[in-house]
């Protein structure tokens, strides 16, 4: 390796973890994280939560502080973009003009709110900090609150505004909502519980235009409103990536090592585009920031580990809790919980499971769920009844 520091573009979740895992495992070169937020790497998931409903501030969403940075070592470069990079010469080039020369470099530069087409006075978007900051600031007792999109923006948004004594109406394009990612079952559940919570929840809304003071319908309706949160879905950054010539398709590019079309390159989280069930895909989720930014450390390392974690990602709202793990198969078994909750196995061809999805009151899924971890790392045949029978125990068909 020269002498030349190791970067890391992104000081996200993923970058932030990577420049961590890299001081944990012994790397004693120089190291410096670009981002072109003003803040120390932070995770987001608080964001829609925590965060803003006063609860948690910076401070708790960040992966560490100030002091531990200057400790570790790690060059935090703030407040400033990335804008070129060339990879044949391997260096790049700061928004304010420097260029600097590496050894190693990651790019985790996650993605930004998609925006919607129509004009845009008194929209917010949440995606950074500073946005769920100001939104936090604008959700008062009676605030009209509508939000486009009925993903897990616009849902946590939802929830934690009902929680402030927001009068809420979710718009969502589709027959239901978080309809690509959440089963029917789920998506209905969901439904059931923001009605009952007191929010409007409108399925298959065109929008024609938003103006100050309502939101205006393809239909002809009109809906008066204080203010709009657009949750429509996450852009990733890939404009750096594609500039330099590296392979692009719905993000960054990489391989099983999570390396990109360059040498020496390699790309992780929300950004990075790999091959998962022989499919290249992205996962939008924390627990891929997070195993995705370890791993490319390591690899950055040379320890050229290919990438093999599961996915999976959870969802809060009104105390209910929302968890995946795996991957989705059509053979589907259903084991009903106590209080309307449900878990769901995804079983292959030969009885193995492969994924499981759980919905219930309070953190319980939790608990399933790393069972379900557990049952699909151990390949345990599993039997369709038991899968559906409640009194079963997980921890018993985990020991086979
Ligand atoms: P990011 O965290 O977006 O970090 C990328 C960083 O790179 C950003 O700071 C960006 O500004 C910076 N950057 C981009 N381009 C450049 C450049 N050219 N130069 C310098 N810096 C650059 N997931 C879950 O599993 N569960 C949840 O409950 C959950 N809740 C969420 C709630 C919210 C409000 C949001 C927005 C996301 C949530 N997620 C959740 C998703 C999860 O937070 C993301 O998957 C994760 O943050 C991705 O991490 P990342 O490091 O890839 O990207
Ligand atoms: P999302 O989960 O992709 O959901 C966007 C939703 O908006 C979809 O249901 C989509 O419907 C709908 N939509 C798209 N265009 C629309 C329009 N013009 N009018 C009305 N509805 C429209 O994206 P998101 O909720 O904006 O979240 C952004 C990012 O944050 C994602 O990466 C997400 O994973 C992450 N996040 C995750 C969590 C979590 O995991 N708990 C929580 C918050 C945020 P169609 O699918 O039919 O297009």
């Amino acid at each position: 390796m020269s002498n030349a520091p190791l970067i890391i573009v992104g000081a996200g979740h993923a970058g932030g973890r990577a420049a961590l895992t890299l001081r944990d495992e012994g790397y004693t070169g120089r190291l410096i994280l670009i981002g072109d937020e003003p803040h120390l790497p932070y995770e987001r998931p608080p964001l829609s939560k925590a965060l803003l409903q006063g609860s948690m501030d910076l401070a708790g969403c960040s992966l560490c502080d100030s002091a531990r940075l200057t400790e570790l070592g790690i060059e935090h470069i703030a407040g400033h973009p990335v804008s070129r990079l060339e990879p044949q010469h391997q260096r790049l080039q700061l928004a304010d003009g420097r260029w600097l020369d590496y050894a190693g470099l990651l790019l985790a530069t996650g993605g930004r709110a998609r925006r919607l087409p129509q004009a845009q006075a008194n929209v917010l978007y949440l995606r950074t900090h500073d946005e769920a900051l100001t939104l936090r600031s604008a959700l008062r007792p009676g605030t009209r609150l509508v939000i486009v999109g009925g993903g897990f923006i616009g849902l946590e948004v939802a929830a934690t505004a009902r929680g402030q004594g927001c009068q809420v109406c979710v718009l969502e394009a589709g027959p239901r909502l978080a309809g690509r990612v959440l089963p029917p079952v789920i998506s209905d559940a969901l439904l059931a519980l923001h009605r009952a919570q007191g929010v409007e929840v409108r399925l298959n809304v065109a929008l024609e235009s938003i103006h100050a003071g309502a939101v205006q319908l393809v239909d002809g309706q009109r809906l008066p409103c204080d203010l709009v949160v657009v949750g429509i879905g996450m852009q990733p950054n890939i404009e750096l990536a594609a500039a330099a010539g590296l392979d692009v398709g719905q993000g960054i590019r990489v391989d099983a090592y999570l390396r990109t079309s360059a040498p020496t390159v390699y790309a992780a989280g929300d950004v990075c585009e790999f091959r998962l069930g022989g499919l290249y895909q992205r996962q939008e989720t924390w627990r891929n920031a997070e195993a995705q930014g370890r791993h490319a450390a390591l690899n950055l390392l040379g320890r050229a580990l290919p990438f093999e974690a599961l996915p999976g990602f959870w969802s809060d709202q009104y105390g209910w809790g929302l968890q995946t793990v795996g991957v989705v198969t059509p053979r589907v078994i259903s084991r009903a919980l106590s209080d309307d909750g449900v878990l769901l196995f995804y079983l292959d061809a030969e009885g193995y499971l492969q994924g499981a999805c759980g919905w219930a009151l309070g953190n319980r899924v939790a608990k399933d769920i790393k069972l379900c971890e557990r049952l699909i790392a151990a390949r345990v045949a599993l039997n369709e009844a038991s899968l559906a029978e409640p009194d079963v125990s997980l921890k018993h068909l985990l020991r086979g």
